[in-house]
């Protein structure tokens, strides 16, 4: 039998599963289609302290699995399928699950987030998996006592410097520019973690690394001085990139209105995208903020917006 929602909700960071709080509560009992990553980018994140409710501090892990539990505990449906195609074109919306099964649903709220940036050179997508990660509380444990690089110069670049550098023996931070974008708190932290060294004015060019067979190990990184224009190469075991995000918008292509970059437009403060009925929420549509308070509370708007659209049609 073919399924019919009054609110589908597409993604599972803090919007989606925030939106699903929020949507259960005005009776939209709505179903959260999870996709590949659940949790979203907030899995990534070693800790957070700046999540509002946690005064110590947490996990990203724990504080988006918390959220979830609270949108089930007000009674919205989460399943694992992702949704691999939509037709926004008219009401009902149509959408595939698993690229197989149709769905149907009076209103959608995207929340689909971002996905880490990789720097485009040849020889990282290379080392990729054998030494070149985009997320150190993933993949740091096999750095103990190593020499690593961070790539980038935002928090998500400090934060994960500091975290590897409890693990590691020593972690570059190499940045593009000789400021950091990253708030005055993180760099404060960074610059009294004795392990970490700034490479400033930095652009990688190359990954240098060894093949033995199918094995391959990461051994250091070419850059280039902006200002110099001299080439260097540090020797390294393993290096993150973590230079900003990328929109999960490939699926609405065509569907929804999006802006240069690939983020869904919305309209001012309102979650509304081009499409009635359609919201969006979080990082998907979000270049400025990005952080797991504004994505809840943007998912937050976008269910309360969507039982407005209902009520009014009504
Ligand atoms: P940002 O966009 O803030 O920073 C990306 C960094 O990568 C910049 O320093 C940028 O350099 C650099 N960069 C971009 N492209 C390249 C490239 N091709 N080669 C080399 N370097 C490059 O992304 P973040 O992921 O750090 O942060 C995203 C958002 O999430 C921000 O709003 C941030 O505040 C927030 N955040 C908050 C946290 C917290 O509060 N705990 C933790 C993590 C993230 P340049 O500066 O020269 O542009």
């Amino acid at each position: 039998m073919t399924e019919k929602f009054t609110c589908l909700i597409i993604g599972a960071g803090p919007a989606g599963y925030t939106a699903g709080i929020y949507a259960s509560r005005a009776g939209l009992k709505p179903v959260i289609y999870e996709g590949m990553q659940p949790g979203g980018q907030l899995t990534i994140t070693s800790e957070v302290e700046n999540f509002p409710g946690y005064p110590e501090g947490e996990s990203g892990t724990v504080i988006v699995d918390d959220i979830r539990k609270q949108a089930v505990h007000c009674g919205a449906e989460i399943r694992s399928g992702e949704i691999t195609e939509v037709d926004f074109s008219k009401r009902p919306f149509r959408l595939v699950v698993d690229y197989e099964r149709e769905v149907f649903a009076e209103t959608v709220i995207v929340a689909t987030g971002a996905t880490a940036r990789w720097l485009g050179l040849e020889t990282e997508s290379q080392y990729r998996g054998f030494g070149v990660s985009t997320c150190a509380t993933c993949d740091g444990a096999f750095f103990k006592g190593k020499t690593v690089a961070v790539i980038g110069g935002g928090d998500t670049a400090l934060e994960e410097a500091h975290y590897l550098s409890k693990i590691a023996e020593k972690v570059y931070l190499v940045h593009r520019r000789n400021q950091f974008r990253a708030s005055k708190a993180m760099q404060d932290r960074i610059f009294r973690t004795p392990n970490i060294e700034p490479v400033l004015d930095a652009v990688p060019t190359e990954v240098l690394g060894e093949r033995q067979g199918f094995s391959r190990k990461v051994t250091g990184l070419r850059i280039q001085n902006i200002k110099t224009e001299d080439f260097k190469e540090i020797s390294l075991d393993g290096i993150f990139v973590a230079i900003g995000v990328t929109p999960v918008t490939d699926l609405f292509v065509g569907q929804l209105e999006l802006d240069a970059h690939g983020y869904i437009k919305t309209q001012g403060v309102r979650p509304l995208t081009n499409v009635p009925g359609v919201f969006a929420a979080g990082d998907v549509q979000d270049p400025h903020y990005r952080q797991a308070c504004t994505a809840a509370a943007s998912g937050c708007k976008a269910a309360i917006e969507a039982e407005r659209f209902l009520a009014e049609e009504a």
